[in-house]
Order: C-alpha cells, then sequence, then structure tokens
C-alpha cells in the first residue's frame, strides 16, 4: 500500500506516534508533512484532557510536525461538545450556554468549557451549590486532586448533575513512569457517587464528532500507538484502525485484541509507505498480507495465537 491509497481524512493520535516522552519519533513529522502535502486533511486527536490545544500544537510544530492550533482536538474539548449537543445514550439534553459546570482536571478543561461558553469552575468551589443548579461535572486528570473535590463531585453528581469523564484512561506514559491518569480520579468518583460517567474521549463517538468537525464528516484512518483504545476508537466510528509500534501497544497483543488494526507498520513513516495489512482469509480468520516480511511474520503469528 502506498499513501496515494490512504483515505483523505488522517487522525493522529500525540503521544506514542508523533513522540515519545518528549522526544520525536523519527520519520513522523516527515509522514505528516507528507501526507499533508498530498492534499489530505490532518487532525490530531489526543486523549490528554490536561493542556490547551494550542500548546500540544507548539509542540508538534518544534519537533517539525505541520499543526496549527485548530488542527487538534482533546477530549477536553469532547466533552465541551457533548456537554452542548447532549446524550441520548445517557439521556441527557444539551446544556444551555452559560449554564455553571463543575470542573476537575487542568487549564485546558476549564478552557475548553469556557470556549463553549459554559461558566466552569472548580468543584471545590461549589460547596454548599445545589445540584439543581450545576449542569455537569466534568472530571479529567486532575494534579490538584484532594478528599475535598472529590467530595464535592460525588454529592454533585449524586444530586444530578451530569457526571462526564474526558477519558477512562488508568495511566499515562511519563519520563518518571506511569502516573495516573483520568480513569483514575474518574473511578473515585463514580465509586463515590455510585454513578457511571459518560465518556467523551477515545474510544468513544465524541471525539470522533470533535474530529470530524476538522476534517469533515466521513470515513478517515486513525493512526495511533494502543490497540484498546485507537484501535478501538477507529473502528467503533467508521475508520480504517493504523497501528503503529512506537509506543504502548506491541505485535504480541495482537493475539488478545478485541479491535484488530486494517494496518500495522513499526512506526508512522512505514504505516504510510508500506504497511502490513491485516485482512480477513476465505474462512473470515485474519491474515496479515503484504508489508516487511519479519514484520508480517510476526504478525502473524500473533494472529495465530488468536485462532488456538
Ligand atoms: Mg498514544
Amino acid at each position: 500500500m502506498k499513501s496515494a491509497e490512504l483515505p483523505a481524512r488522517i487522525l493522529i493520535d500525540i503521544d506514542g506516534v508523533c513522540y515519545l516522552r518528549g522526544t520525536r519519533i523519527d520519520g513522523a513529522a516527515e509522514a505528516v508533512t507528507r501526507l499533508c502535502s498530498e492534499g489530505r486533511s490532518v487532525v490530531y486527536v489526543t486523549n490528554n484532557s490536561w493542556g490547551l490545544p494550542s500548546t500540544y500544537a507548539e509542540t508538534l510544530r518544534a519537533l517539525g510536525f505541520p499543526a496549527g492550533h485548530d488542527q487538534v482536538v482533546t477530549s477536553s474539548m469532547a466533552a465541551a461538545s457533548l456537554l452542548l449537543e447532549g446524550d441520548p445514550a445517557s439521556r441527557r439534553p444539551g446544556l444551555a450556554r452559560g449554564a455553571l459546570v463543575g470542573a476537575m482536571g487542568g487549564p485546558g478543561l476549564v478552557s475548553a468549557l469556557d470556549d463553549a461558553g459554559f461558566e466552569p469552575s472548580g468543584v471545590d468551589e461549589l460547596d454548599g451549590v445545589p445540584a439543581d443548579d450545576v449542569g455537569a461535572v466534568v472530571v479529567g486528570v486532575d494534579r490538584d486532586l484532594s478528599y475535598a473535590r472529590v467530595s464535592q463531585a460525588a454529592r454533585l453528581v449524586r444530586g444530578g448533575s451530569w457526571f462526564l469523564a474526558t477519558n477512562t484512561d488508568a495511566t499515562f506514559p511519563t519520563e518518571s513512569g506511569l502516573l495516573p491518569g483520568a480513569g483514575s480520579i474518574v473511578g473515585a468518583v463514580s465509586i463515590a457517587s455510585g454513578v457511571d460517567p459518560t465518556v467523551a474521549g477515545k474510544p468513544e463517538a465524541g471525539l470522533a464528532k470533535a474530529a470530524a468537525s476538522v476534517v469533515g464528516v466521513g470515513p478517515g484512518l486513525v493512526i495511533g500507538d494502543r490497540i484498546e483504545t485507537d484501535m478501538a476508537f477507529a473502528r467503533r466510528n467508521g475508520h480504517l484502525a493504523g497501528l503503529v509500534l512506537t509506543g504502548v501497544s506491541a505485535v504480541e497483543d495482537l493475539a488478545s485484541a478485541e479491535y484488530l488494526p486494517d494496518l500495522v507498520a513499526n512506526d508512522m513513516a512505514e504505516l504510510v509507505e508500506s504497511p502490513v495489512r491485516i485482512e480477513l482469509d476465505d474462512h473470515g480468520a485474519p491474515v496479515a498480507v503484504s508489508g516487511g516480511e519479519s514484520l508480517r511474520r510476526a504478525i502473524g503469528e500473533a494472529l495465530g495465537a488468536r485462532c488456538q
């Protein structure tokens, strides 16, 4: 497969695909530049809820990636969009602009809520405010997590405020190892309140809708490094799933994956040029075709282990 055969919309995960722990991944920036120069629409999609999209875009540009601030969508932005639009699956109508929303997260969450026209407030500043007056509580990565914040968030959710999670990733990788992700904090509020959240980020549809607002509606290619979030996100939202092996998931993980990728490559440069494709044979069993021989053989062994 040459890049000419890839779809016109490309959704690119950031961590583990473009860079790893702040260090750029060789060939990735050139691959994205090529996709853009061939006329494709590119959006970067991240479950990271903490930062501002403009900050992620600046980091990407500093590493050589073509990335405008309006080409990055975060799980915080997806959560804010869900609040506006409502979510039939959660039986929640959209909130009116100006609604008071409790935030448990970073500057990216507060900014996304503000940009969407809501009135964000730290949950610990809502002591004594009735849940009826707080349209929603949105929980992401909260580096100032405290017992008081969990208590207030759980009180509001128990009282009927709409409970949203930016994402449910249990951890995220840093230079100093795995740190607790939004999912760990969401779990505390969920257990304390007895309520399950509406989830905005990958693999759910909220982030797919936010991405479509940048690259348009229709099938595209998701490039990611985590099978359980990125590949699930792709397949559940009508996109091709492209796995790169520069981040979290390894070839062996394909043996137990719920959602298989369509394309697999060692890195983004190879994904654009000559990925291994996973297709179904005449008996409906997944098989690895094309691409580099050693990767194709390793994928074949992992796929074979699924069938036993
Ligand atoms: Mg990633």
